[in-house]
């Protein structure tokens, strides 16, 4: 039992960025209005994520650390109509067997919270305890068991790379949250929860973008394509702030880029690329979210009508701006 929950553990989580990805996403799943990350040594050493969402009943803390526990999905149907972030409930199961946690959470109706200690999977403690109401997860020591994995991870300045990737993608599309990320107790962003992706963009990929940005907005049929893209006043020297979003969800989607650096090619060299953010509303049934592990994958079905809708509205918007 633990040798399989260590095993199927490296498919959601490889290394620190994607337990730091897998708190947050729990953390948004379960309505918070703030959330703090605080990373310590490119988070080997340790990760902590405080939410003030809606907590964990006192009865079902264990339970969240079950294997394929999720209060998420209640039967097969679902997995065809996903809204929420999570849903194979793997993850605390996972990060748990690998490293050792504590978790602090308590509901609005609870007066008590519950606290719970795992190390290497085990529980070792479980308390009644006071807190506030939200969840706080502390994370040390990953992969302390499982040599050969820990040897897999980067230097720490890489690690902590990764994380703020992770965690600047998650912030900034998830504008009525507020986002705070620390690491080794310094402040690298911090988002205010107003709801505006815009100020987002700012805050998380810097000041110098501002007056620079083009906003876009296609309705097709019952697609929504909202988005921002840099003017050509504008350029970055690698394509890191080229960023997809399908339903809120973070993905990776080499035709997306293509379609970006098609868009501004002859208006950029080819050591130039833009910002471009963009996010796709659609529903649940058009994409199938289920073909990854680490969800970083998607299957769009409208994704020519998109792309090509997108590619076409940069070029239109680009034109204008230059005339
Ligand atoms: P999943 O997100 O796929 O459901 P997880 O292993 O990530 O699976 O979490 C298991 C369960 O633990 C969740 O379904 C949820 O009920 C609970 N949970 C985890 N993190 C939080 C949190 N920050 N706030 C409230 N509930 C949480
Ligand atoms: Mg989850």
């Amino acid at each position: 039992e633990t040798t399989i929950n260590k095993i199927s553990a490296g498919e959601v989580v490889d290394r620190p960025s994607s337990i730091v990805k897998e708190l947050i996403e729990n953390a948004i799943d379960a309505n918070s209005t703030q959330i703090t990350i605080e990373i310590k040594n490119g988070g080997i050493k340790y990760i902590r994520v405080t939410d003030n969402g809606d907590g964990i009943p006192p009865d079902d803390v264990e339970i969240a650390f079950y294997r394929h526990a999720t209060s998420k999905i209640q039967n097969y149907q679902d997995i065809n109509n996903i809204y929420t972030m999570g849903f194979r409930g793997e993850a605390l199961s996972s990060i748990a067997a690998i490293s050792k946690l504590n978790l602090y959470t308590k509901t609005q109706d609870d007066i008590l919270g519950t606290h719970v200690e795992y190390i290497g999977g085990k529980l070792i403690l479980k308390e009644n305890i006071g807190c506030p109401s939200g969840t706080t997860l502390i994370v040390e020591d990953v992969f302390y068991n499982t040599p050969a994995r820990y040897k897999f991870l980067k230097s720490e300045s890489v690690e902590t790379k990764h994380l703020i990737e992770v965690a600047s993608r998650e912030a900034l599309i998830n504008a009525n949250i507020s986002f705070e990320l620390i690491s080794n107790g310094k402040m690298i962003f911090k988002t205010s929860g107003k709801g505006s992706i815009e100020d987002n963009i700012y805050d998380i990929l810097g000041y110098q973008l501002k007056g620079h940005l083009i906003p876009i907005s296609i309705n097709k049929e019952d697609i929504l394509i909202k988005g921002f893209v840099s003017d050509l006043d504008f350029y970055e020297k690698n394509s890191g702030d080229i960023l997809f979003y399908v339903n809120n969800r973070y993905v990776f989607d080499n035709d997306y880029k293509k379609t970006i650096t098609e868009s501004y090619k002859s208006l950029l060299t080819r050591h130039q690329y833009p910002v471009a953010v963009f996010n796709v509303l659609l529903p649940a049934n058009r994409v199938d979210i289920n073909v990854h592990p680490s969800k970083l994958y998607v299957k769009l079905y409208d994704k020519d009508l998109i792309f090509n809708a997108i590619e076409q509205e940069i070029k239109k918007k680009l034109v204008k701006e230059r005339s």
